[in-house]
């Protein structure tokens, strides 16, 4: 027999089962009857049977939601601008993190209270009070589009946001806080990275010839004898692997306590100060280049204080130098040419990719250093502009550079919150990568080159880039007489 209990927002129908869940609930509404009149508006009751126009309480689930939207909190879902910009804009941060981390590592607050929070704001956005059961049982599946409004509204200011922190990050660790630098060096990175060549296919190619470890490491000290008559690395070489320096296995103790993803070949170094190389093999032809690549950068470690507030943008020259060496090595090794170009293709897309990215948040920063914030209206401006430039005889279709442009920002927002340094951390592959072709053009006709680097290596961290160049025998200027408009319209048609 249902019977129908009165309150000051909605009747709610009930019989004897439910009648102890009714008053509870009849007391939770009465504490927000503001908010919930909002919510309810469109039925006539509230009800634990199915029928007309009734709000179907189908379990106590909805109660205990309810519940928790305390007085405070509904009051201000209520207002018309009850989010502001700052908290919207940490909301889609918190959602962003969420999806690319799987968790929140940012926030005071409990997961659990951000969640309610976003899905109460969307469901009062929306007003669709009547799925409100369905989005706390199941935040998962209202995830795409809470996350889809969220950007709506709130990406320009967090894009703003990260930009302005690059461009914090970028005056006090790579300019070391000489500001009155900065418009020449940003100048020289976008010129650098609009010269990388751009790739159009974007799939990475497997090697498919096998090896040993027994035969990676002979490959490995055969190429540092050839390269080093000294056999200084040879020995330091010899001597990592005797003590353990590589570490193969992902469930090493060091590697999860160094949170090094699984399969990133890196240089690490434990809480005693101990360098490692972590070495997730793939049982390739591959592993002998990896291995160079990281020992590099090992040398490069072992033989330098940490500099931990500076950041030497050619860290990566050496590494790219010599992993291109062994690539050569190799071919005459007698190694078929064909799997070594699928390496060499890979590193290229990589830097590829990364310039295509880099470039994008670059003009950002040039942007903000000027005082500016990105907004859609100057984004398109300059956009079409670029279009009449390179592409004069188009007609231009503003929807489609619009969506670019919205494209791009938000590329860069989930680059930018996945890997905050973003920019310290992918220019050096841009800037060595053209300075190692460079040098590996020069090594054909002056083996000298080779012997340059060996010294200059150990050293790397102690000189200025100039320094470095000089010693190598090359200019910022120099040009690798590529097409450097590639960057600006590759930009325009991602
Ligand atoms: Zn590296």
């Amino acid at each position: 027999m249902m019977q129908i209990l009165e309150t000051a927002i909605i009747p709610i129908e009930y019989d004897e089962y439910t009648k102890e869940s009714a008053l509870e609930l009849k007391h939770i509404l009465e504490q927000n009857p503001q908010f919930f009149k909002a919510i309810f508006t469109h039925y006539q009751q509230i009800s634990y049977q199915k029928n007309q126009n009734s709000f179907y309480l189908q379990s106590n689930n909805t109660i205990n939601i309810l519940e928790k939207m305390y007085a405070g909190r509904a009051d201000n879902c209520n207002k018309k601008d009850w989010l502001d910009k700052e908290s919207g804009c940490s909301l889609l941060l918190y959602t962003i993190n969420k999806k690319i981390k799987g968790a929140y590592d940012f926030s005071e607050f409990p997961e659990e209270e951000i969640i309610q929070f976003i899905t109460y704001g969307y469901i009062h956005e929306t007003k669709d009070y009547e799925n409100i059961e369905s989005y706390f049982i199941n935040p998962e599946a209202k995830q795409q589009a809470i996350e889809e409004w969220l950007y709506s509204k709130y990406s320009l200011e967090l894009l703003n946001y990260l930009i302005e922190k690059q461009y914090k990050k970028i005056v006090e660790r790579l300019l070391l806080g000489r500001e009155e630098n900065l418009e020449e060096t940003l100048n020289t990175m976008i010129r650098i990275t609009s010269e990388v060549e751009w790739f159009m296919e974007e799939q990475e190619q497997d090697c498919t010839i096998s090896t040993s470890q027994e035969e990676t490491d002979n490959l490995c000290k055969e190429f540092l004898m050839e390269i080093d008559p000294s056999l200084n690395w040879y020995n330091l070489f010899c001597n990592a692997k005797k003590t353990g320096v590589f570490i193969e296995n992902q469930n090493d103790k060091r590697v999860i306590e160094n949170k090094i993803e699984v399969d990133d070949w890196c240089v690490f170094q434990d809480a005693d100060g101990r360098w490692y190389i972590y070495s997730p093999r793939t049982g390739t032809i591959q592993d002998s280049i990896y291995t160079i690549h990281e020992f590099i950068h090992y040398v490069v470690r072992i033989t330098q204080p940490v500099l931990e507030d500076n950041v030497c943008v050619l860290t990566e020259l050496p590494s790219l130098f010599f992993e291109a060496l062994m690539r050569r090595f190799l071919m005459t090794q007698g190694y078929p040419q064909e799997e070594l170009e699928k390496d060499k293709y890979n590193r290229q897309l990589g830097i590829s990719k990364m310039s295509s990215l880099l470039l994008d948040v670059l003009f950002y920063i040039k942007n903000i250093s000027h005082g500016e914030k990105i907004t859609l209206e100057q984004e398109l401006q300059k956009e079409k502009k670029r279009y009449k430039e390179w592409c004069s005889n188009e007609e231009i279709n503003l929807d489609s550079l619009k969506e670019n442009i919205i494209r791009t920002m938000k590329t860069s927002i989930e680059e930018l919150i996945e890997d905050p340094l973003f920019v310290e951390e992918t220019y050096p592959y841009i800037i060595g990568y053209r300075y190692s072709k460079l040098l590996l053009d020069k090594v054909d006709q002056d083996k000298n080159v080779i012997t340059d680097m060996i010294n200059i290596t150990p050293i790397l961290n102690t000189l200025t880039p100039k320094e470095i160049l000089t010693r190598l025998g090359l200019k910022e200027k120099d040009s690798q007489n590529l097409n450097n408009k590639k960057g600006l319209i590759k930009s325009e048609k991602n």
